[in-house]
């Protein structure tokens, strides 16, 4: 059995009064809720991290970063590596989020390295993977996520790969409202389940938890968690409400 993950993805938004705030109000619905069943993290910007992971102290939510560098330490001006993330008391980090691929510009062999890093320095990557609206329309959706999750894994032993939370979050469906059916998320991360079974072995596909992400609503989140290979949920502007995320975590205990 895959214990489900809820995670939110504050991205830029939040400040120093805000944050804390709402990791309290989670926390204090989430302690009323089977925290056994599901595990629930915040992901805010770097600056709040400290402030947040101290916010979410009396409740079991865990706190990761939106990023980190794949160094350990230098000469490397604005990075930040996932030492320092792991020495202010986070678990997670995201690596290869859409908007850092399609954003900023990151590609595989950059991700691939992050995620290394993560390992190597403690934390739990939330690995992002995903197509583009025409890469989906052009009907290369599998051909893409199978590209990025051999590309992202490169390199990691069976081991190292266990430490790995994926994230199918089809670009499309971030932050326009536009959510993948829940056939559409399914069929996808059945091809990753087999793909990872095909690179590692069965068990360690079966272990896996494969998050969706992409317009979660506490409307749709407990129809997409009843899909046989969805996981958990990586919830972008619904995790800035404490309402909505708490119900979202609800609905995935409940699916
Ligand atoms: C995300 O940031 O990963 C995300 C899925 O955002 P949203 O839920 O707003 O689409």
């Amino acid at each position: 059995m895959r214990k489900p993950f809820i995670a939110g993805n504050w991205k830029m938004n939040t400040d120093g009064h805000s944050g804390p705030e709402l990791v309290k109000a989670v926390g204090q619905g989430f302690t009323q809720l089977d925290r056994e069943k599901v595990d629930v993290a915040v992901i805010p910007p770097f600056v709040y991290l400290a402030q947040i992971v101290n916010a979410a102290k009396a409740s079991r939510i865990a706190v990761g970063a939106q990023d980190i560098f794949y160094e350990q330490k230098g000469a490397f001006t604005g990075e930040i590596s996932a030492n320092m993330i792991k020495d202010v008391g986070c678990n997670y980090c995201l690596c290869g989020h859409s908007e850092r691929r399609h954003v900023i510009g990151e590609g595989d062999e950059l991700i691939n390295k992050k995620v290394h890093a993560a390992i190597n320095g403690g934390l739990l990557p939330i690995l992002c993977v995903g197509e583009l609206l025409e890469e989906r329309e052009a009907g290369n959706t599998e051909q893409v996520v199978e590209r990025q999750v051999k590309k992202d894994f490169a390199g990691l032993s069976v081991e190292k790969a266990r430490a790995v939370t994926l994230a199918y979050e089809p670009v499309w469906a971030i932050g326009t409202g536009r959510t993948a059916t829940p056939q559409q998320a399914q069929e996808v991360h059945a091809m990753i389940r087999e793909l990872l079974a095909g690179l590692y072995d069965k068990s360690f596909a079966d272990d896996m938890r494969i998050q969706y992400g992409g317009s979660v609503k506490p409307d749709n989140a407990k129809e997409l968690m009843q899909q046989q290979d969805i996981d958990g949920l990586l919830v972008g502007g619904a995790s800035l409400k404490a309402d909505d995320f708490l119900a979202i975590i609800k609905a995935s205990i409940a699916a």
